[in-house]
């Protein structure tokens, strides 16, 4: 349930949240023409005056509208298949825009009677306002289990099911992940590395000689070894891919070094969902992987890999 996108509170919207998170909607009545008024604003809807008084209300309402979204509309919300959206019309009068909690599929229909559900986020200290059935109660809170998984590792992802093309396709995203751990690029790995691959051109080992003449005043790394040391960058992703037999690493449709690594410098990097597509021998997912100098705004690796799932 993590990595959600959550509302940002305006000032003009800020009691409405304030009111969620004791568990009471609360809308604002012009002190004019008495009209309800929702979303938040700082005119009456009706008479256009600027008093407006917030005043709680039931959150009892009726279904005017909804749609079973059964594609993704974001990754992140790949676990919640179809995602149940809903106008709902509170008795004040007022249309909602929210989610249906606690109700089958077949259960939903245009006119039912809505009662309010406070989802709190506690994590995030924000609490959304969702409806369910006028007689709907929440099932049972699942028995908590003990986990023996290290804290720091046990991030909550987005399983996704490599069969599942629509929600591989969510994936894809214009939007880079988070940055993943930093890496110190040290002479001597770069030194190691001359010798592993035979790349020992003087600009990577020579440091006397690149104080003087190279144009970035020092050794640096080979392009080949920062490639390579994206094993040991650990990118925090929100979701995992499931499902498959086997995953095969079919190579790179783009590979550029647009700038250098100084010996000594720390590298982190970050990815994202670029493209997939579905192919008869399973699905390829390009995964566009950017390895950065850390402060750096141009990346010093930028690596289109191609992986399928088979
Ligand atoms: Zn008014």
């Amino acid at each position: 349930m993590s990595f959600k996108p959550l509302p940002v509170a305006t000032e003009t919207s800020q009691p409405f949240w304030d009111a969620l998170r004791d568990h009471q909607v609360s809308i604002q009545q012009c002190d004019e023409c008495q009209t309800w008024i929702f979303y938040p604003r700082q005119h009456c809807t009706h008479c256009l005056s600027d008093k407006l008084t917030w005043k709680p209300v039931s959150g009892n309402g009726t279904l005017y509208s909804f749609t079973l979204a059964r594609v993704p509309t974001d990754p992140a919300f790949a676990d919640e298949k179809p995602q149940k959206m809903a106008v709902v019309q509170l008795d004040e009068g007022p249309r909602i825009n929210s989610t249906l909690v606690y109700l089958d599929e077949d259960e939903i229909q245009v006119g039912m009677r809505l009662k309010p559900v406070f989802d709190d986020n506690e994590k995030e200290g924000v609490t959304l306002l969702r409806f369910t059935g006028e007689h709907c109660e929440p099932p049972a809170p699942e028995p908590v289990v003990k986990e023996t998984v290290e804290p720091a590792t046990a991030v909550e992802k987005v399983q996704v099911k490599c069969t599942d093309i629509d929600a591989m396709k969510a994936l894809v995203s214009e939007e880079f992940s988070a940055w993943s751990n930093q890496l110190e690029v040290t002479q001597a790995l770069i030194n190691q590395f001359a010798e592993l691959s035979g790349d020992d051109y003087w600009i990577h080992t020579d440091i006397e000689k690149a104080k003087k003449l190279s144009p970035f005043g020092g050794t640096i790394a080979q392009g080949a070894l920062v490639q390579v040391l994206m094993t040991k960058l650990h990118i925090p992703l929100a979701y995992e891919v499931v499902g498959f037999n086997n995953m095969v690493n079919y190579g790179s449709d783009k590979l550029r070094f647009p700038s250098p690594v100084p010996a000594g410098s720390k590298i982190h990097a970050r990815s994202r969902v670029k493209a997939v597509e579905a192919s008869s021998s399973g699905t390829q997912l390009t995964l566009e992987m950017h390895i950065h100098v850390v402060g750096q705004e141009r990346p010093a690796v930028i690596n289109e890999l191609v992986i399928k799932y088979m």
